[in-house]
C-alpha cells in the first residue's frame, strides 16, 4: 500500500482536527464537571497523541519514542485498509513495564520481579509483526483503539497473587480513527470512547486470568467504563454551546450508541462499588434493545448470559494492576 504526499497531509489533518476539536471540549466547564476526576487522565493522554508516519505499509514511530515516552501513536485508515505494526508496537512502553513490574512486586513474586518479568514474558520483540485495520463494511467502525498482546500461561511465580493463570500483558496502544469518504473530522465521542481504552491499557498493562469466565466479564467491564466516557462527549456534541440546548438524538449516528449503552448501564448499575459490573438484568436489556454485538466477546450470547449467571453466584477472580500503587 503507497500512500501519496496528498494523500497522507489529508488524513494528517483529519486526525488534527478531530484531537484539536477533543482538547477544545475539555477546556469547557461542562465538560470537566461532567467528566469529574476522568478528565484529568483524559486530558493526559490526548495531549500526548500524535500522527504516525506511514511506511511501506507499516506505522513508524520515532527512535526516542519507541521505548521511553507514552506518546499515543494515532492514524486514520480508509475502512478496509490495513497496517502493520514496528517494533515500537511490539515491546511495553517503559510506563507499562513499570507498572507490570510494579504489580509483579505487589503479587508477591518469588523471584525478583524484573527476572519474573523476563521469565513470563521473554524477548522483548521477537521479530513478530501484528497487523491491524477497520471492518470495511460497518458504518459503525468509527475507531478502534488496538494493542499487541502476550499471552503467557503461568504457574507459582507468587506468593500473593494468582497461583496460576494466562497473564496477558498489553503493548504500546495505537489509536486508528476510520476516515470515510467525505468525512472531515472524527467525532468526539469516537476519541473520548477509543482514549478510554488507551488509558486502560496504560493503567492496566497487566491482566492474570485465572478463567475464561473472569476474562469475558474483564472485557464487558473495560467496553462499559468506554461506552460511559463516550456517551458524555455524545452529549457534548450535541450540546449547542451558546443556546445550551441539546440538538435531537439522530439513530443513525454511530454516537448515539454510546447513549443508548449508557443509559441501560446506568439503569441497572445496582453495585456503587462496581460500576462496571457487568449483570443478568444489564445482559437481559442488550438482548431486548439488540444490542448484543456490544460485547466484544469469543462467545456468543446465551454463553456469555451463562457466564455472568454464574460469576453472580460466585465471585470472579480477576487480578489485574488497575488498583495497584504506582511508585
Ligand atoms: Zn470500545
Amino acid at each position: 500500500m503507497l500512500y501519496t504526499p496528498s494523500d497522507l497531509r489529508q488524513r494528517h489533518a483529519f486526525i488534527d482536527r478531530g484531537m484539536e476539536a477533543f482538547l477544545d471540549e475539555l477546556h469547557h466547564p461542562e465538560t470537566k464537571r461532567a467528566l469529574g476526576e476522568l478528565a484529568t487522565g483524559l486530558t493526559a493522554t490526548a495531549h500526548t497523541a500524535f500522527v504516525a508516519n506511514i511506511e511501506d505499509g507499516a506505522i513508524t514511530v520515532p527512535d526516542e519514542y519507541a521505548k521511553h515516552s507514552d506518546a499515543l501513536a494515532v492514524v486514520a485508515l480508509r475502512p478496509g485498509e490495513r497496517l502493520q505494526t514496528s517494533h515500537a508496537f511490539e515491546i511495553q512502553t517503559e510506563t507499562q513495564r513499570h507498572k507490570t513490574v510494579n504489580t509483579f512486586k505487589k503479587w508477591g513474586s518469588l523471584l525478583p520481579p524484573e527476572s519474573t518479568y523476563n521469565r513470563v514474558f521473554g524477548v522483548e520483540d521477537d521479530g513478530h509483526r501484528s497487523t491491524f485495520g477497520l471492518n470495511g463494511t460497518d458504518p459503525a467502525m468509527t475507531g478502534i483503539a488496538v494493542t499487541v498482546l502476550s499471552e503467557r500461561r503461568i504457574t507459582e511465580l507468587f506468593l500473593d497473587g494468582p497461583p496460576s493463570g494466562v497473564a496477558f500483558m498489553k503493548k504500546r496502544p495505537l489509536l486508528i480513527l476510520a476516515m470515510p469518504k467525505g468525512k472531515r473530522a472524527p467525532e468526539i465521542d469516537t476519541i473520548g470512547h477509543e482514549l478510554t481504552h488507551v488509558k486502560q491499557a496504560l493503567q492496566a498493562p497487566v491482566t492474570i486470568i485465572t478463567s475464561q469466565k473472569a476474562s469475558e466479564m474483564n472485557q464487558l467491564r473495560i467496553e462499559l467504563e468506554a461506552y460511559h466516557i463516550g456517551s458524555i462527549f455524545y452529549s457534548l456534541r450535541l450540546l449547542n454551546k451558546k443556546t445550551r440546548e441539546l440538538s435531537p438524538v439522530n439513530s443513525s449516528d454511530p454516537g448515539a450508541l454510546q447513549m443508548y449503552i449508557e443509559i441501560l448501564r446506568k439503569e441497572y448499575d445496582t453495585d456503587p462499588n462496581d460500576p462496571y459490573k457487568p449483570s443478568v438484568l444489564l445482559m437481559n436489556a442488550f438482548k431486548e434493545k439488540n444490542l448484543t454485538h456490544i460485547i466484544h466477546s469469543g462467545a456468543d450470547y446465551d454463553t456469555f448470559l451463562s457466564i455472568i449467571k454464574q460469576a453472580e453466584a460466585d465471585e470472579a477472580a480477576c487480578y489485574d494492576a488497575s488498583n495497584s500503587e504506582d511508585s
